[in-house]
């Protein structure tokens, strides 16, 4: 579903992603874990377009995320992007949020986006909500509206960047939740977070990056019995 192969990048002189090679089967919860800057957000943003590479290629589905002739918004309604801050449009109410895309990118009705978004909205145990603004809903109801409007495009993966990070703690347990059941519906995910209940529950796949690099690619098994770094266990005896 996802394949990425050898991607590098630079700021400058600052390799931020070096050589870093993995694939996301169809179905495959993986998370990703490592310390702060060690580039999990970039790679995630890479995959869909959002952040350029100038080594290495990236194909999602079937399309060559870097190529010119990729209709980049259409591939990245494909895939879809949950972000820390949630990232709503804050002078559009719910009901606009979930359905401003698929009118726009993927060209559909306004009725029949307003129906996709509602099925989905009471996806995430927020059914009623449609009229309210962002700023009227918590920041876990605020997350789960953005879980709802990249479903709404019928994505053939999501991408999660600390999606709880900005949430005060009474509410990540509700937005783990919505992720929990896409999971177990079989949705591939790629999942930046330092939730280490949510990788040994959920994740498949453990991704540990440090200093741009992929240091452990492997099973949750592994990962949490085994793993074969010296960072990847110094940063698990810090974090559980
Ligand atoms: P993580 O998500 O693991 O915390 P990031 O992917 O956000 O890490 O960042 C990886 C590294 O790239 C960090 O050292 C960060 O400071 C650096 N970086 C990110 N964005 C830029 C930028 N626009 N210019 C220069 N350096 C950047
Ligand atoms: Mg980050």
């Amino acid at each position: 579903m996802i394949e990425i192969q050898n991607v590098s990048k630079w700021y400058g002189q600052f390799p931020v992603l070096a050589d870093c090679t993995t694939q996301v089967g169809r179905g495959d919860v993986m998370v990703i874990c490592g310390p702060s800057g060690s580039g999990k957000s970039t790679l995630i943003k890479t995959v869909n377009g959002l952040e350029p590479f100038q080594q290495g290629t990236i194909v999602v589905d079937g399309t060559p995320v870097g190529a010119p002739e990729t209709d980049l918004p259409k591939l990245r309604a494909r895939i879809g992007m949950v972000f820390q801050n949630f990232e709503l449009f804050p002078h559009l109410s719910v009901s606009d949020n979930l359905t401003l895309g698929q009118c726009k990118v993927l060209g559909r009705t306004r009725d029949e986006a307003t129906a996709r978004g509602l099925h989905y909205l009471d996806r995430v145990g927020l059914s009623g909500q449609q009229d309210k603004y962002p700023h009227q809903l918590s920041g876990g109801q605020q997350q789960r509206v953005a879980i709802a409007r990249a479903l709404a495009m019928d994505p053939v993966a999501l991408l999660f960047d600390e999606p709880t990070s900005a949430l005060d703690p009474e509410m990540v347990g509700e937005v783990l939740d919505v992720m929990t059941g896409l999971a177990q519906d079989g949705m591939t995910m790629m999942v930046v977070t330092h939730e280490m209940g949510f990788a040994r529950r959920v994740a498949n796949r453990v991704l540990f990056m440090d200093g741009g690099r992929i240091l452990e690619d492997c099973s949750k098994d592994e990962f949490f019995g085994t793993p074969r770094s010296d960072r990847a266990r110094d940063f698990l005896a810090r974090i559980i």
